[in-house]
């Protein structure tokens, strides 16, 4: 699809993302960055804030703001789908302005491999499969998806890239299934007050019971007890690892007081 007709979808399912400047950008193959991101096998990204390649593009056409927007970029032709916008877009959401341009550009680190291992290095928290892809992002993805079926799109959930295997969660139609009234009440209300509101407990337990069957699996039940134990009296069994299985075996049942506690529950995103 043309990156035009990408932008008239994405106005129709996030108008708010096209409130606040959102731009949908090609990375040209020559660009060192470019070839990083796609050595890291991405096929698109989200930008916010400093890419001075972008920025000589933007000043080259007259559409430098004086602030970086939001970008949705496209590596590869073949990717630029309306499911690869929705995965994006869900990135990018609830919308925030552009940031202003301070005048500095941080430099960028040679390779992104080595960025990112001492960025694990730098944290005690576990990297889990689902990073940046947690329940409030899969949450955002499913709403984005089922608008664009109702803008005319047929899109294979699929081709979102939304939970499964590769996050280490259940299938995606299992939490497209748990959403389904949501998708459908909410589906003319801004991405803000979708994050306020409290999603229905089918979602959440999945998500829960997910994490914490990885948590216990990857020798991690130790990081997840004392959220369990914050917010469900939990039995004072041998340990962790049995307190953990116990709790999936059951079903894996908690209740959260609101939205927040909910997407807060667990490991962040
Ligand atoms: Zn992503």
């Amino acid at each position: 699809m043309t990156l035009a007709s990408l932008e008239q979808l994405l106005a129709e399912i996030a108008p708010e993302l096209a409130a606040v400047d959102t731009r949908l950008e090609w990375l040209a193959p020559e660009w060192p960055i470019t070839q990083q991101l796609a050595a890291e096998g991405a096929y698109a990204c989200t930008i916010r804030g400093p890419f001075p390649e972008l920025k000589v593009q933007w000043e080259s056409v007259d559409s430098w703001t004086g602030a970086w927007p939001n970008v949705i970029a496209f590596i590869e032709a073949d990717m630029a789908t309306p499911g690869t916008l929705c995965h994006e877009a869900a990135h990018l959401l609830p919308a925030t302005p552009p940031m202003p341009d301070t005048g500095v550009v941080e430099a960028r680190p040679e390779e992104f491999h080595e960025w990112r291992e001492r960025y694990v290095a730098a944290t005690s928290a576990p990297v889990v499969p689902w990073a940046d892809h947690g329940a409030a992002w899969t949450r955002r993805a499913l709403h984005l998806w089922f608008r664009s079926i109702q803008a005319g799109h047929a899109i294979d959930l699929d081709d979102v890239f939304i939970a499964g295997d590769r996050y280490g969660l259940s299938p995606a139609l299992d939490y497209a299934i748990s959403l389904k009234a949501e998708l459908e009440d909410l589906e003319g209300c801004s991405f803000a007050l979708i994050e306020a509101t409290a999603p229905p407990q089918e979602f959440v337990q999945l998500f829960v019971r997910d994490a914490a069957t990885w948590a216990v699996d990857n020798g991690h039940a130790h990081l997840f007890l004392p959220k369990l134990d914050s917010v469900a009296a939990a039995q004072p069994l041998e340990t962790d690892e049995i307190r953990m299985r116990s709790f999936i075996a059951s079903g894996g049942r908690l209740e959260f007081a609101d939205a927040a506690s909910t997407v807060q529950f667990g490991f962040p995103e």
